[in-house]
């Protein structure tokens, strides 16, 4: 199967660091964006350790027949699932224990959104508020929920979609790597089509570009490297207020 890939980060035009980090690896057909926090420069360390130990360990279990990891990964999934869910539980065990061992680190994290490519399907797993989303059709989808006090207040019927949009907590995150020895991990996996395109990202496009802004950006090139260009100047040119990330992936 065939793929093609852009991808890009940007600082944006108020924060002074870039504490986003994007993977792409076209060895496994892993994709990645990490968005850290943390003072200090953490939240870069933070997210920078993610992609460093998710692909360490997808590229060390590459021959593996079965689970031979310490992670409670269900095993009725297929073992490709349980290699990607237990790829972000040993990136979560690891920014854990950074973040115990050097002061300067103390309560960095990260969320996480991983997707790798095999046999016409992408399994993906995400912890935190950093998205997939797919465009199909001149249509896009989200493929994740995030981990969000908004998302649990929208679940619970306590907000609706505009209301949290607006919302002033809208940045505050329920789950990240870093900040307990186990995360809980949600996993889940979409068939793919010809001219599909998957999107990654990091909130600070989400924060800045509603889902039609972005459903348009998407539609207006063919070219990838365009399309995640203007991704990123569409969210500064609506504030730039947060680091944006993103990587796209489409299938030929
Ligand atoms: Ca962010």
């Amino acid at each position: 199967m065939r793929i093609e890939i852009a991808g890009l980060s940007d600082t944006g035009l108020l924060r002074k660091n870039n504490e986003d980090n994007l993977l792409i690896d076209k060895d496994h057909n892993l994709f990645l964006v990490a968005d850290g926090m943390g003072g200090h420069a953490a939240g870069e360390v933070a997210s920078k350790l993610a992609v460093e130990t998710v692909l360490d360990f997808i590229s060390r279990t590459e021959n593996h027949t079965k689970p031979t990891w310490p992670f409670p990964t269900s095993r009725e999934f297929p073992l490709l699932w349980q290699r990607l869910m237990a790829s972000i539980m040993a990136a979560n065990g690891v920014i854990y224990k950074r973040s115990r061992e050097d002061e300067i680190l103390a309560g960095m994290g990260t969320t996480v959104v991983a997707t790798i490519i095999s046999n016409h399907e992408a399994i993906h797993a995400h912890v935190g508020d950093s998205r997939l989303y797919i465009f199909r059709n001149g249509r896009l989808s989200l493929t994740t929920e995030d981990h969000s006090w908004i998302q649990e207040q929208m679940n619970s019927g306590n907000l609706t979609l505009e209301e949290a949009n607006r919302h002033p907590l809208r940045n505050v995150i329920t789950r990240a790597l870093g900040g307990a020895p186990v995360v809980s991990v949600d996993i889940s996996s979409i068939k793919l089509k010809p001219k599909d395109i998957l999107l990654l990202c990091t909130d600070g496009l989400t924060t800045m570009l509603n889902d039609d802004e972005i459903c348009q950006i998407m539609s207006q090139s063919n070219e990838l490297s365009v399309i995640a260009d203007n991704l990123v100047s569409g969210a500064n040119e609506h504030g730039g207020h947060d680091n944006t990330t993103v990587v796209l992936i489409r299938i030929q």
